[in-house]
């Protein structure tokens, strides 16, 4: 029997088959952050001075919902000058070769995953998608931990998280509205699906001492606003709703703290559940 935490395509029937009934107004965040996700996976949108910022293409099925998404707000995707990715898994850069094409926008990756696109390419999940034509693509900006990118007043913050990926990295942004600045923590990778006893069986790997030595280093920081790379890690949809009664809906300093807490107790569950079968 499969694990429970293992990969489900029948989970992603809908993304996969009408992605546009998984749609959600696109929406300001706080300041110059925006959310252009749907109701499965998230991306992140930041205009700066120097041109718009994009974390996350999302779902190869989903891109036309992510460019009109973008339109939606009133941005110009041909504007993106930067696409990070949190890492490379096909449902965060599904959209990537296209925008690229779009704007000439710079593509960033974890450096561990960019050598996992050259040297283990199936770990990119690809086959997962169902997308025949999907293909990795090659980073322009293999991101370091500690590496910080300034865009205008906009700066990016990369803090490797491995453990979900190899290359999984959180980004942290200082987003502004008017005079006041906050930080956003944007999660790398949180799904147990690649630190299950089935992922470690046929792909020969095992990632979760990194996977909880990360956690551990994760709680060392902080951050205004927990943005998650799908939506339900910071319950977007919610807040989405919540926003129009509370402008602030997003911005929560306890919540990177809560996340990560609760990640590691759900990952020391599953460790438990799974130890008779290893
Ligand atoms: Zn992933």
């Amino acid at each position: 029997m499969a694990s429970k935490y293992a990969y489900n395509i029948n989970n992603l029937k809908t993304m996969f088959e009408r992605p546009y009934e998984l749609r959600l107004p696109a929406v300001r965040v706080f300041g110059n952050l925006y959310f252009v996700g749907n109701q499965d996976g998230a991306s992140w949108l930041v205009d700066t001075e120097e041109g718009l910022l994009l974390f996350d293409t999302n779902y190869p099925t989903a891109a036309s919902l992510l460019i009109d998404s973008i339109w939606s707000l009133g941005f110009d995707p041909r504007r993106i000058i930067a696409i990070f990715h949190t890492h490379g898994h096909f449902d965060h850069f599904g959209a990537t070769d296209l925008i690229k094409s779009l704007s000439g926008a710079r593509t960033y990756l974890g450096i561990e995953d960019a050598r996992m696109f050259r040297d283990r390419p199936e770990l990119a999940m690809i086959q997962d998608s169902r997308e025949a034509w999907l293909e990795i693509f090659e980073p322009d900006v293999e991101v370091r931990d500690g590496d910080v990118f300034t865009f205008g007043s906009t700066t990016v913050r990369a803090v490797a998280c491995p453990g979900h990926s190899p290359g999984a990295t959180h980004y942290f942004i200082s987003v502004t509205d008017g005079n006041q600045s906050l930080t956003a923590g944007l999660n790398g990778g949180a799904g147990l699906n690649t630190l299950c006893v089935d992922f470690r069986r046929q792909y020969g790997v095992d990632w979760r001492e990194d996977f909880l030595a990360s956690i551990h280093r994760s709680l060392q920081e902080t951050a205004d606003i927990f943005l998650g790379n799908h939506t339900g890690q910071n319950r977007a949809q919610e807040k989405i709703q919540a926003l129009q009664e509370n402008p602030m809906a997003f911005v929560d300093p306890a919540e990177w703290t809560a996340f990560h807490k609760d990640l590691e107790r759900r990952f020391l569950i599953m460790c438990a559940e799974e130890a008779e079968q290893e």
